[in-house]
């Protein structure tokens, strides 16, 4: 058998850190990986450890059974994707989607995808770029069981866990939209803490073991509020929403005491309000979540 037919070979469309990242992890798992960027010159290093550059996005896809492609958005994917040249290099062959965005642009792809005889699974990164190609990276993946199970072995290259989710082609990205929630509504407590701390005079590093002690008291709170969501249950018996807002109080008095916006604490504090106004007192905080949803 001739190297060409013996070694997996992948395509990866976009090359800023993300995309780098995953070609650079194929590279080292040995899978011949051809490479295509908008804007010519982000390849030099991959070219050098191996990769090839391909001179078009056609050209690129035309080279291998399987592209990953890693923009900043669909409307990136779908300028590359869409273009007829590239839909029609990419009949019969497989797309993974990993660039980021909501569940409703994933689902609009795979159908334009079904409609163009592309096969195409979604997916969504959920770790930074160090971790690609190492044990720490996760995957997210939705679509065909089948065609996820063809390309798995070299997807594996990527390193990490990767979790098929189900053949929804959004649910991917409806799992990383929500985990996106949690991360950026965290770090907007997170850099609202640092300031506040500052004008207490309380530096980042005098702050950050307490800081981590507060981070590890989610995971298992994150367990119990799911069971009791699921439910539809929001017990407050150990922190009713009538003490925790007034904790909330707090954090904004003594934030707009210094002139520090805490427009963010406020929605939160009003959130709390309404659960005890409409007589939930007795819950926990976590009743918002039934507040917030459309009916
Ligand atoms: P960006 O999100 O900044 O994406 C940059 C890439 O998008 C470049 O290849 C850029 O090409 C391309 N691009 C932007 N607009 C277009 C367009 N109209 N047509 C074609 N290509 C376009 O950087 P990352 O590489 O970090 O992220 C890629 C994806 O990975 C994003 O969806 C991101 O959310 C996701 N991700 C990233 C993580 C990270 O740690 N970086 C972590 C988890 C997920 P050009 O060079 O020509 O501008």
């Amino acid at each position: 058998m001739s190297e060409s037919t013996s070694r997996p070979s992948v395509t990866v469309l976009g090359l800023g850190p993300m995309g780098r990242a995953l070609a650079a992890a194929f590279l080292d798992a040995g899978v011949r990986t051809t490479v295509w960027n908008r804007t010519p010159g982000r390849d030099g290093e991959l070219v050098a450890r191996g990769a090839v550059a391909a001179a078009s996005p056609e050209e690129a896809v035309a080279a291998a059974p399987l592209t990953v492609v890693c923009v900043v958005n669909y409307d990136a994917s779908d300028a590359v994707l869409r273009r007829a040249a590239v839909t029609t290099a990419l009949k019969g062959r497989t797309v993974v989607n990993l660039s980021a965005d909501t569940p409703g642009r994933a689902r609009d792809t795979a159908d334009w995808a079904a409609r163009h005889g592309v096969r195409y699974l979604d997916g969504a990164i959920m770790t930074p770029t160090p971790t690609i190609g190492t044990a720490d990276a996760v995957f997210l993946h939705s679509g065909p069981a089948d065609l996820y199970e063809e390309h798995r072995p070299v997807l594996a290259a990527l390193g990490g866990t990767h979790t098929h989710l189900g053949e929804d082609a959004g649910r991917a990205a409806a799992y990383d939209i929500a985990l996106l929630d949690i991360f950026w509504t965290a770090m907007a407590g997170y850099t609202h803490a640092l300031a506040l701390a500052r004008a207490e005079g309380v530096t980042g590093a005098e702050l950050a073991p307490f800081a981590h002690g507060i981070a590890a008291i989610l995971p298992p709170l994150f367990t119990e509020f799911a069971a009791d969501a699921d439910a539809g249950t929001y017990s407050g018996e150990l922190n009713p929403v009538t003490s925790a807002v007034s904790t909330m109080a707090h954090v904004v008095h003594a934030s707009e005491a210094h002139g520090i916006d805490a427009s963010v604490m406020r929605v939160v504090e009003g959130q709390a309000r309404r659960v005890i106004a409409l007589g939930h007192g007795t819950d926990g905080y976590t009743r918002v979540a039934e507040l917030i949803a459309r009916r």
